[in-house]
């Protein structure tokens, strides 16, 4: 595998960016801010960076190659026609600066985007700002925080489930709290016994992921919800996971004070590549005056944008990744009510159409009914053959199916976290659950030619950590003569 920089030949070129003659001199650029050495930028024809790029792209894995079904991710395919819609010129090219009167579109689109979040939650508002789930969390954690110092207590403590995303911890601990980890009972659902013994005047919040990250629906939500409030605390709902209950149930109506979206996975923008997303927030009445500012208030002559005296203040700049935003408004309004419903009943039946078809195979961590995704275990496998969650997956990707998510939730040992979401056809899942056996079976049969996995990719098993330690970001070259 080449990099661009192992192209480069001194004298070629792809393009000119200044005049045949010019100089650095012949810029207004001040001296102090001129380089005094060229780049080290690789010289290469245009056609070259054409074709380079174009092969490595097709060294990628993505939605829009194969099936994807990475459990806690939502990998689903996103229709095309929301980012036409997100690449009209008037929101595509609007200056975030505009004055209010000339993006009156634009607000009425946040307007109505955070009404429809409103509804889809049971919340009361709704903040579009955060920029991913975790920046999500973050904004409701200092959310919580403002709303015991408003009533003025001091609560230090927020309280996480064993099975959590790694993100919620991490996000309370920002917002300068202490984490308390609630184990799982036997089910894999929160033990209302732990909570009880829990939960004190410290409490300022619990986060719970409902579904959880085992797939499995909190069935007693309420009552862990009459706990933290009889206690004082708040009930913050994860709400990546909302694919599984679109139109079934709502955060509010189970006893939620606030709950982050990530439009990124369940309202049809790409993700896994890195591009931007949005995590919005949607919290009740009481938090409301709580949220990020400024948001769009509607008045008689129009949109405008409102501050609040009792914001936490900014978490993004401007109004947040618009172009995420004008995806989820067109995906809403494209599906209505019904077609967002049937969403969670496509997930929730593929999720179990594929468990059914692979469950001989690789058995459930936790025996317990799931909705959209489900952990699967390969601890037997790994005990009895000395083959891994992580050979598995890897020999996945020979059979043209990305890997699953491995090794999460922590809770699950050998755990393959799978999530097929609605978009994908019955014949896709039977093709992968024949992948899931074929690898099962050659697990048992030659275990040896697992290890090496993948053997059709470019390149085969890499070195997990020496990346993060050893980075090599650039290839020096010898600058270009001036
Ligand atoms: C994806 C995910 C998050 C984090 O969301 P980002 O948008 O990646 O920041 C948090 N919790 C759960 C359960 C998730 O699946």
């Amino acid at each position: 595998m080449s990099l661009i920089f192992d192209l480069h030949r001194p004298g070629q070129t792809g393009l000119r960016l200044l005049g045949p003659d010019a100089t650095a001199e012949a810029t207004d650029l001040p001296a102090h801010l001129r380089r005094e050495q060229p780049p080290a930028l690789p010289e290469v024809s245009e056609p070259e960076v054409v074709r380079h790029y174009t092969r490595r792209s097709r060294e990628n894995f993505s939605i829009d190659t194969a099936f994807y079904p990475l459990g806690s991710c939502t990998m689903k395919h996103n229709p095309k026609i929301n980012d036409v819609v997100a690449s009209l010129p008037g929101f595509a090219q609007l200056h975030p600066h505009a004055a209010e009167g000339d993006c009156q579109g634009a607000l009425e689109l946040m307007h109505r985007l955070e009404a429809a979040l409103s509804e889809i939650t049971g919340m009361a508002a709704v903040s579009l700002q955060p920029a991913a789930g975790a920046s999500g969390e973050l904004t409701a954690m200092l959310m919580v925080r403002a709303y015991h110092a408003a009533r003025g207590e001091r609560r230090t403590t927020v309280l996480i489930p064993d099975s959590a995303h790694g993100t919620n911890p991490a996000s309370a601990h920002l917002a300068g709290f202490t984490i308390a980890e609630i184990p799982s009972a036997a089910d894999g659902r929160i033990d209302l016994a732990e909570l009880r013994r829990a939960v004190n005047h410290d409490t300022a919040a619990m986060m719970v992921t409902n579904p959880n990250t085992l797939g499995v629906f909190e069935t007693e939500i309420q009552a862990a919800a009459e706990i933290l409030h009889d206690g004082g605390g708040l009930l913050y709902m994860d709400g990546a996971n909302l694919n599984a209950i679109l139109g079934k149930v709502r955060p509010g109506d189970m006893g939620f004070d606030l709950v982050h979206l990530n439009l990124h996975k369940t309202f049809s923008t790409p993700h896994g590549g890195g591009g931007p997303g949005a995590g919005p927030v949607a919290v009740t009445a009481a938090l409301a005056p709580f949220l990020p500012g400024p948001r769009v208030a509607r008045s008689a002559d129009g949109y405008r944008w409102a501050h609040d005296d009792h914001a936490i203040g900014r978490v993004h700049g401007f109004a947040g990744n618009f172009g995420v935003l004008v995806r989820a408004y067109a995906y809403i309004r494209t599906l209505g009510a019904a077609g967002l419903t049937q969403v969670s009943d496509q997930a929730v039946l593929n999720a179990n159409y594929l468990q059914a078809m692979i469950g001989d195979a690789l058995p459930l961590a936790f025996a317990s009914p799931f909705l959209h995704e489900c952990v699967l275990t390969a601890k037997e496998l790994a005990k009895r053959h000395h083959v891994t969650a992580l050979d598995l997956a890897k020999r996945l990707i020979d059979h043209g199916v990305h890997p699953p998510t491995i090794y999460f939730p922590l809770i699950a040992p050998e755990a393959l976290m799978v999530e097929p979401t609605e978009t994908e056809s019955k014949a896709t899942l039977d093709a992968a659950a024949a992948a899931f056996r074929a690898i099962v079976r050659e697990a048992l049969e030659s275990p040896a030619s697992l290890h090496e996995a993948p053997h059709t990719t470019a390149l085969s098993r890499l070195d997990e950590t020496r990346a993060a330690r050893h980075p090599v970001l650039v290839e020096p070259l010898t600058p270009a003569a001036p």
